[in-house]
């Protein structure tokens, strides 16, 4: 089963729950407040920083003396 990441809408409070695949979290509630149905966070990736860039050079064509991908102004 997987780890589902909530928050509670009244207070904040963010708590993980094991869930059956497809559950809403609906039938939980805040251990903080107790306040019902809380949301369903989507965390463990994509939450912070950005996945582009880190891949300079790997596209196979530059020559090694530029970054470029083309290097067009190098030769
Ligand atoms: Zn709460």
């Amino acid at each position: 089963m997987p780890i589902y990441e909530f928050k509670c809408a009244s207070c904040g409070q963010r708590f993980e729950k094991l869930c059956n695949i497809g559950e809403n979290g609906g039938k939980f509630t805040c251990p903080k407040c107790g306040k019902a149905g809380p949301g369903r966070v989507m965390s463990g990736f994509a939450s912070k920083g950005s996945d582009k860039g880190g891949f300079a050079g790997t596209a196979g064509s530059g020559c090694g003396g530029c970054t470029s991908s083309n290097c067009g102004s190098c030769h």
